[in-house]
């Protein structure tokens, strides 16, 4: 299958699994997750109407965009667990957040801000048992959402996580969807969901994700980390 027929698939099934969930698929967003993968990749999915990509690490996002500076419509979101100390270059080089875990992190984001720019951040959750995976405790989420509503250089869209791979995604995804509910009456514009990768999308949507982010069943499998 090319790169065109694995991206119309998937949105074939995001829009008939939005539709089975009594949702409009016109109100979710499909990033595309490119990491490992070179740079072309981002341009060959710009061409096919692409413009939301995801990347995890600064190193790789800050190459590629730099890279890719004629694609001034792509909006490139970072997912990946982020060092305090490389919180100006995931700022200079991100335009969405999806990872903000600990009150450090946001403080840092927020100090790396060098003009009147507001960046877009999403608190993330760990639904896992697991304290080293990414991710603030579920109770700890309502407090970090407080703390970045403090800071005026970061706008708090919502939340974001990654389903335990030892568990149904639906019950972990019903948590996520618990915590944004909970964060949503102390910043109502909170409204964004990042949850659902290739194999559970169908689930976060299900479970009301706004964002999805989905790699390997459009990009095909991603090459060594070399
Ligand atoms: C790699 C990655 C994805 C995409 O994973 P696929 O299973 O390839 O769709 C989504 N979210 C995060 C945080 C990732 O690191």
């Amino acid at each position: 299958m090319t790169l065109a027929a694995r991206l119309s698939a998937i949105d074939d099934r995001i829009a008939e699994a939005a539709r089975r969930a009594g949702r409009d698929p016109g109100d979710i967003t499909r990033i595309v997750v490119t990491k490992f993968h070179p740079a072309q990749l981002v341009r060959d999915l710009r061409a096919l109407g692409v413009t939301e990509v995801g990347e995890n690490r600064q190193q790789e996002l800050t190459a590629k965009r730099a890279d890719l500076v004629d694609l001034d419509d792509v909006r490139w979101h970072f997912i990946g667990q982020a060092q305090t100390n490389k919180a100006a270059a995931i700022r200079r080089a991100s335009d969405v957040v999806h990872s903000v875990d600990r009150t450090r992190l946001a403080d840092a984001l927020h100090r790396a801000a060098d003009d009147d720019g507001v960046l877009d951040v999403l608190v993330q959750v760990n639904l896992t048992e697991d304290a080293g995976r990414g991710g603030s405790t579920l109770a700890d989420a309502e407090a970090l959402a407080e703390h970045v509503l403090g800071l005026e250089s970061l706008r708090l869209r919502g939340v974001m996580a990654v389903a335990p791979l030892d568990e149904d995604p639906a019950s972990a995804f019903a948590r996520l969807r618990a915590v944004a509910d909970r964060i949503r009456v102390i910043a109502p514009e909170a409204t964004w969901i990042s949850a659902g990768m290739t194999g559970d999308f169908v689930q976060a949507i299900d479970a009301g994700a706004t964002h999805l982010r989905i790699g390997s069943a459009i990009t095909g499998p991603r090459p060594d980390r070399g």
